[in-house]
């Protein structure tokens, strides 16, 4: 009889181990086992292949299934026990057998489909959307209409893929089963029916429009209402949305998926809105009251005597909506000082007097400056 060892004690890993976990393993023991660190020992040889053998049957999830089921037995090579005829017979030969002149797919494909597993492969597939928004539509929520190419059902035969007047009909092969079982021996295979490929029924004469697919591809538009507040990477689920099913199975659903361009004034960060405002250098010095543009509307913000370039003043509530929430954030305004480039002759002698007029106390943070660096002067 075999006397192989588990695979899971050779890999010493458990039952339930995740691929990582198998593959971290793997990597160690192989380490251990190689040839060239085991010159002349045929224990650690037997070891190595042994590892491979166990390695690259865990880590194919198929393959996997079919150990965990069966054991050894799922794997095993021509000639059994007591040699010819009887006993054991290659599984492999068996899935070729039924997948003889089925169409496609993995040997294992499908391997042991129930209806379930039916349902969720005639489901369509999820689809994703890629949408720009502007801020501006960020901040107010939006109604977008997309345009989407994708698998629709054929109007034509309903999805049903069939002719009208044609009938659709019990599949023959696995009398509606949607599965082939085969004995042989002590084993049992089932696998999905390579006719109807697991519907269990077939069509007499096939759709001519969807050639029998019951699906064709199709432009459709679609509304979309964006809420106020969402940032990039904001996911909206479109029930449905995605491609139609199989055979009038489920839709796969449709992600929409959000990204909000870059603004040429505000600049965003979560809640908050920062955005710069240049300002007369008088009105800096005296104080006085600027406009602001907002997402919101122009609104007045006062500037107190004696601002500095690059100070930034709150302004509440001017800033993104809280997705979901109540309330907005905040805009920040940095102010920018503009000093005049041009002077006619009158501002220029006016500015003049005014400098004559200047003390230092006047500009206090100048006057610390040449103070703390006077010593590199002398
Ligand atoms: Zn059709
Ligand atoms: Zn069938």
């Amino acid at each position: 009889m075999s006397s192989k060892r588990d695979y899971y004690e050779i890999l010493e890993v458990v039952k339930s181990a995740r691929e990582d976990e198998i593959k971290k393993s793997y990597r160690k023991l192989a380490v251990r086992f190689h040839p060239d660190k085991n010159p002349g020992d045929p224990e650690a040889e037997e070891r190595f292949k042994e590892l491979g053998e166990a390695y690259d049957v865990l880590m194919d999830p198929n393959k996997r299934a079919a150990y965990d089921r069966y054991g050894h037995a799922a794997f095993q090579q021509g000639r059994g026990p007591g040699g010819g005829g009887g006993g054991f017979h290659d599984p492999f030969d068996l899935f070729r057998e039924v997948f003889s002149g089925g169409g496609g797919g993995g040997i294992f494909e499908h391997f042991f489909g129930n209806a379930q597993d039916r349902a969720d492969r005639y489901r369509g597939s999820d689809l994703r959307y890629d949408l720009e928004i502007s801020l501006e539509e960020a901040s107010a929520g939006a109604d977008k209409e997309i345009e989407i190419r994708k698998l629709e059902t054929c109007e034509a035969c309903e999805g049903t893929g069939a002719q009208s007047g044609s009938k659709i009909i019990t599949c023959s092969v696995c009398r509606g089963q949607g599965q082939v079982v085969t004995s042989r021996g002590f084993l049992q295979m089932a696998q999905t029916c390579p006719n109807c490929r697991g519907s269990g029924q077939v069509i007499e004469k096939p759709c001519s429009s969807c050639r029998g697919q019951g699906r064709r591809e199709k432009t459709s538009r679609l509304k979309l209402r964006i809420p106020a507040g969402v940032e990039t990477g904001f996911k909206l689920r479109v029930p449905n949305g995605g491609e139609a099913g199989l055979r009038n199975n489920s839709n796969g659903d449709l992600y929409v998926v959000v990204h909000v361009a870059r603004h040429s004034f505000f600049e965003r960060d979560g809640h908050e809105l920062h955005c710069e405002v240049p300002i007369p250098f008088t009105t800096a010095a005296l104080g006085g009251e600027i406009r602001v543009p907002t997402l919101y509307g122009e609104t007045i913000a006062k500037i107190p005597a004696g601002t500095q370039n690059g100070t930034n003043f709150r302004i509440r509530q001017h800033g993104m909506p809280i997705y979901q929430g109540s309330g907005k954030g905040d805009l920040f305004v940095r102010v920018k000082v503009e000093v005049p480039t041009r002077l006619n002759p009158v501002q220029r002698k006016k500015l003049e007097e005014f400098a004559e007029l200047c003390e230092s106390d006047n500009t206090p943070i100048h006057k610390s400056f040449y103070e703390q660096i006077k010593d590199l002067f002398t």
